[in-house]
C-alpha cells in the first residue's frame, strides 16, 4: 500500500527540525507540540531502537539506546525522521513489539494506526 504519509519540506522541515530537537531534549517525557507545518494538531511520535552507542559519562562509560525518531502529523500527513540516541523516557519495550512480531508495522503508517497504543505506553508532559 502506498504511504499517505510525505516527508516535511522546506521550511515546514526546518521547524519540525526544531520540534525534535525540543522533543528529545526532554528527561522526562514526551512534550507535545502544535504541527509546524498545519498548526491542526499535536504532533505525533515513535523511536525505533536498533542498538546501542556507548559514549563517554562522568564516571566512564554508559549505553545509550540508538535508533530512528519518527515525529508526524495525522491531520495534514507530514513526518521527518532522525538517527540518533532515543529520549531518556522512551519506554524500555518498544510499544509496538508485539505489531512488529506480526509484520504489522513497518512505517509511519503503522505508527500512526497504532497511535493509541503508543500513547498509552509513554509517559507524558504537560
Ligand atoms: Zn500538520
Amino acid at each position: 500500500m502506498e504511504s499517505q504519509f510525505q516527508r516535511a519540506k522546506g521550511t515546514c522541515a526546518q521547524e519540525l527540525d526544531e520540534a525534535y530537537a525540543k522533543v528529545i531534549k526532554d528527561t522526562k517525557g514526551f512534550l507535545s507540540v502544535a504541527c509546524p507545518c498545519c498548526k491542526q494538531e499535536s504532533l505525533r511520535a515513535y523511536w525505533r531502537q536498533f542498538g546501542f552507542a556507548r559514549l563517554p559519562v562522568e564516571n566512564g562509560y554508559h549505553e545509550f539506546r540508538r535508533g530512528t525518531g519518527y515525529l508526524w502529523c495525522h491531520a495534514c500527513k507530514t513526518y521527518g525522521t532522525w538517527d540518533g540516541l532515543l529520549p531518556f523516557w522512551w519506554p524500555k519495550e518498544d510499544p509496538l513489539a508485539a505489531l512488529r512480531e506480526q509484520g504489522a508495522v513497518n512505517d509511519v503508517d503503522d505508527y500512526d494506526a497504532h497511535w493509541d497504543v503508543i500513547a498509552k505506553a509513554i509517559p507524558w508532559r504537560e
